[in-house]
């Protein structure tokens, strides 16, 4: 038996958690039929090569197999599962060339949507800031040469990320802003490089206007909607471990902040979540 939430909303489509971390979850087969039950056809998941790479890798076809007996009697699908690999800017230092040509062999994986996440965290600064800027940029430049996308993450480390992404290029396959937490002013800076916007729990957090306001602003072809579970569990489930299902909340709150439909917005972030992690744009 797969435990239930508590109601969610139904966006009367389905959507997408486009940033996801399948491992850490206590249970990712239930997680992936909870997903399934509410409405997310896609998740995208980050495997960090530099942790334990091989729960994803290795146990990704065993979740979708366990969810799939769940789902087949309910006439439901297993969520689609893409896979975002790479290392997170906390674990720059851990990085090496070894990795980095693990990396390059594992962008010709079928299941693999893009690299991620990438990206400096000046808040933390777990890696010197050095080893932090090195790899963002060779992780840029190979998701240039190999077609891929990108998810970035960017803490106290804007202004610099921004200068990063002009300087090598944002990769023509695409470019997401993931788990942004600033204002419209930040966001117009990164759509005018042609990124998207990826909005997780906080923009459903209270004191969040400058955030809800930057949602209101980015148009519906470049707006994404993720978890990052199992952290930053949106209102009202604050506190507890977040999965991919609530996707559906933060969905709901771009969508009622920008006056549209449910729907609306989450047919538009999984239709660019499917152009972003499912084709090859190799030039
Ligand atoms: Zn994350």
């Amino acid at each position: 038996m797969v435990e239930s939430l508590p109601a969610l909303p139904d966006l009367g489509v389905p959507s997408v958690d486009a940033h996801a971390h399948l491992a850490m979850l206590e249970d990712p087969a239930a997680a992936l039929v909870r997903a399934s039950r509410a409405g997310i056809a896609l998740v995208a998941t980050v495997v960090d090569l530099t942790e334990s790479p091989e729960a994803t890798l290795g146990g990704l076809e065993g979740w979708m197999s366990a969810a799939g007996r769940y789902l087949e009697p309910e006439g439901l699908a297993v969520p689609e599962v893409r896979l975002i690999v790479g290392w997170h800017p906390h674990n720059a230092s851990a990085g090496d060339d070894a990795l980095f040509a693990r990396l390059r062999e594992l962008a010709a994986d079928p299941r693999v949507g893009g690299f991620g996440e990438l990206g400096l965290d000046f808040h933390y600064d777990h890696s010197p800031r050095d080893d932090q800027r090195a790899w963002f940029r060779r992780h840029l430049e190979l998701a240039r040469e190999v077609g891929l996308p990108v998810e970035i993450h960017l803490r106290e480390a804007h202004d610099e990320g921004l200068a990063l992404l002009r300087e090598v290029g944002v990769p023509e396959a695409g470019c997401i802003i993931h788990c942004f937490t600033e204002g419209p002013e930040l966001a117009e800076r990164f759509l005018e490089l042609g990124c998207h916007i990826s909005f997780a729990g906080p923009v459903t957090f209270k004191k969040a206007e400058a955030l809800r306001e930057a949602a209101r602003i980015v148009p519906l072809d470049r707006l994404l909607v993720e978890t990052d579970c199992p952290f930053l569990a949106p209102h009202p489930y604050r506190g507890r471990p977040n999965e991919p299902a609530f996707a559906v909340l933060n969905a709901a709150t771009v969508a009622d902040v920008k006056g549209v439909a449910h729907a609306e917005v989450a047919a538009a972030a999984l239709e660019n979540a499917r152009t972003l992690f499912g084709r090859r744009h190799v030039r």
